[in-house]
């Protein structure tokens, strides 16, 4: 379980080649897929040709940079060039990007070396990683359970050492949840400092980019190199990247946190309520002045993002129409029926669902009583946020109200599957920073994960706050049962 800096320090010192840390990656890989299925697509070849050049570029005394050689994997919602990219869906079955997404651009760029593409819930869309159409991953603590999701077989792969780190996308939660389900560190950051340019769109509103890692160090580290400006996505912010591990510091003198007092009470398992309670306790002993706060309206988040998340996503969804690329169905007598046939054989029944209540709140009539009456919450709620960040730096609450639950468990279920995004939507909402972070296990040993907000563009708060609590704690050394 080695970090990006000792693997580096491997690399600058010629204990480890960038080949033999790239070929023991994959030999986990091939080891694990059997029972995780975090990976729908893996690159041996791409890999291990990467991982020659990061070497040549040592041989030949050349500075090479922290991400340089490290086993990432990738969201299957991101281009790569000529790889395929499904979206974990049938419609994308055979799509093969003719470009690449800035981030994993910026990545190649870096020396860092893709493993793969990780399984996800079809186009995002879900809390389990069930809704892919391709498989089912494995929560790497207990194999019989979920991972979350939906960027689940990014965590998944990161808890089972199948990768140093990974990207994941989040717009209600699909960061977070999951790096809670297995114990890893995942970050989302503020809406607009990660360029969403390649990645498939889901509710463009709320999709942001983030990093996977088992430390938060790990976790600065992979942010540090996709955030910044790119003209190609018009929502991208043009501002000035901070070295965020210059922010992690193991003191949080001063720090004014707030207990997010709406995300505790009735639906919260009790030994998530404990874990992080005690964790608050924690980040005061640390040195954080500790203080309840509330946010009133963060209660309609979850109907309010069910709304505007499914109205983008039907519009969103729209160009998958069996013409322009993907799937198209066989035999279609029309052009009408080419399409209709093309979208109810291509899409899985969570998409179809989000695109049908998408577009009845958009259509004439409804637009003003569901879509725009939403949007209206959706800026309440952020009212709120901007309360409370007048009274404290941070806040924390759980990640998730519950642990990892059973593979089938909630599939028939919709709307217990939302719930486990309760705590994590408004953020998306507001369009602030995530991250959560282990901070205990429950009685099956399912790992329990804290959340921690932050302020517009205050990523370097957020992960000071992760760094400390997590120098201060043991929970992220433990692993994963499939790991032994
Ligand atoms: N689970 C939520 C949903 O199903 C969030 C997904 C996400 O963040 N992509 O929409």
């Amino acid at each position: 379980m080695a970090s990006i800096r000792e693997l580096h320090q491997q690399l600058v010192s010629k204990a480890r080649s960038a080949t033999e840390i790239t070929t023991a990656a994959l030999e986990t890989v091939n080891k694990l897929e059997p029972q995780l299925k975090s990976f729908l697509t893996i690159t041996p070849e791409q890999a291990l040709a990467q991982a020659k050049q990061v070497d040549a570029k040592i041989a030949a005394g050349e500075d090479i940079s922290l991400l340089a050689g490290i086993p990432i994997g990738i969201k299957d919602n991101l281009c790569t060039k000529g790889i395929r990219t499904t979206c974990g869906s049938q419609i994308l079955n055979n799509f093969l990007p003719p470009y690449e997404s800035t981030v994993t651009t910026k990545l190649a760029a870096a020396g860092a070396v893709m493993v793969g593409k990780t399984n996800l819930d079809e186009f995002a869309m879900g809390s389990s990683t069930e809704n892919s159409a391709y498989q089912v991953t494995a929560n790497p603590w207990d194999t019989t359970r979920v991972p979350g999701g939906s960027s689940g077989g990014s965590a998944a792969a990161v808890a089972a050492d199948e990768c140093v780190v990974a990207l994941g996308s989040d717009t209600g939660g699909s960061i977070r949840q999951p790096a809670s389900f297995c114990g890893v560190v995942g970050l989302k950051p503020t809406y607009g400092l990660v360029s969403r340019f390649g990645l498939v769109a889901y509710a463009s509103s709320l999709d942001q980019i983030g990093p996977f890692g088992r430390t938060v160090e790990d976790a600065a580290i992979l942010l540090q190199a996709v955030a910044g400006y790119d003209p190609q996505d018009s929502t991208s912010l043009d501002v000035k990247i901070p070295d965020y591990t210059k922010s992690l510091i193991p003191d949080l003198k001063g720090k004014r946190v707030g207990v997010i007092k709406e995300t505790f009470g009735e639906g919260l398992d009790q030994v998530v309520a404990e874990a992080v309670e005690t964790a608050i306790q924690q980040l005061k002993e640390l040195g954080a002045e500790i203080q309840e706060i509330s946010c009133p309206r963060f209660r309609y988040g979850l109907p309010t993002y069910y709304v505007i998340a499914p109205s983008e996503a039907s519009a969103n969804l729209a160009r998958y129409d069996g013409v322009k690329y993907g799937y198209r169905a066989e035999d279609a007598e029309s052009l009408m029926s080419m399409y209709t046939q093309t979208r109810a054989q291509g899409f899985g029944a969570e998409v179809k669902r989000r695109i049908m209540i998408g577009t009845y709140a958009l259509s004439s009539g409804y637009y003003d009583a569901y879509y725009l009456k939403a949007q209206k919450v959706r800026t309440l709620i952020k009212q709120d946020f901007e309360a409370a960040f007048e009274s404290v730096d941070l806040l924390v609450s759980p990640t998730s109200p519950t642990t990892s639950f059973k593979a089938g468990e909630k599939t028939s279920d919709p709307i217990s599957m939302y719930l486990s995004d309760l705590m994590t939507i408004p953020v998306n909402l507001a369009g602030l920073p995530g991250l959560s972070l282990p901070c205990g296990f429950d009685a099956q040993g399912l790992p329990i994960g804290l959340q921690i907000i932050g302020n517009v563009l205050r990523e370097d708060q957020v992960l000071q706050t992760a760094y400390a609590y997590e120098q201060a704690t043991d929970w992220h050394q433990q692993s994963p049962k499939v790991c032994a």
